[in-house]
């Protein structure tokens, strides 16, 4: 993870479950929101829009919220299982923020590893994909940074990530390609060497074909 965005990524200020207020600089996100209505001719003052930097604050706080909190948290109590085949999780659904556009990417994830002596919670999966997924970023890192952590964490023989997600930077504006699918992977080890590994985790995915 040679990432300038992830190295300039603050310290967690806080750990567990709540974000931390002072992390996210709310009055700011209020009067730039104030600034951007005031930009484009409307009158923020407006009943309409009276609550709108404030609604827009909390919003980002949430969807920004994984900037505070460290996914590796959820993956430090592994449980010892003599089980060497392959894990996976599918489908796990997350909203993320492109931070070419500020506008968000949804769609859902698929999470395989190989334990090589330890397994994890598999709802622990589906928490590091949440907390990665709010946060600023390219769909390609989010992918990458959840398979090197995954690798990492869990000292895996092979770990293999996959996102299908659509860009609404894509879809409401620009080209407006609107049922297109942005399709991302990250294999490490196993997934990654051996083919027929790979081809089994596809299988899995999206049936045999
Ligand atoms: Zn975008």
């Amino acid at each position: 993870m040679n990432d300038p965005a992830a190295k300039a990524r603050r310290k967690p200020v806080a750990s567990g479950n709540g974000v931390p207020a002072a992390a996210i600089d709310q009055d700011r996100i209020r009067a730039a929101v104030r600034e951007i209505l005031l930009a484009v001719g409307e009158d923020p003052d407006r009943e309409g829009l009276r609550e709108t930097p404030d609604r827009v604050a909390r919003m980002y706080t949430e969807m920004f919220s994984g900037l505070y909190r460290e996914p590796r948290e959820f993956l430090r109590k592994t449980f010892t299982q003599k089980y060497d085949e392959m894990v996976l999780v599918k489908s796990i659904r997350f909203a993320s923020m492109c931070e070419h556009h500020l506008l968000p990417f949804t769609g859902k994830a698929h999470v395989a590893y190989l334990p090589n002596g330890k397994i994890v919670g598999l709802s622990k999966l589906a928490r590091v994909v949440e907390v990665v997924s709010r946060r600023p970023q390219v769909q390609e890192r989010m992918t990458e940074e959840v398979a090197d952590l995954l690798m990492h964490e869990l000292d895996a023989r092979g770990v293999a990530v996959i996102l299908e997600a659509s860009h609404t930077c894509m879809t409401i504006r620009g080209v407006r390609k609107d049922s297109s699918i942005c399709t991302t992977s990250a294999m490490r080890g196993i997934f990654k060497s051996n083919h027929s590994t790979r081809a089994e985790l596809m299988s899995l995915i999206y049936g045999a074909r």
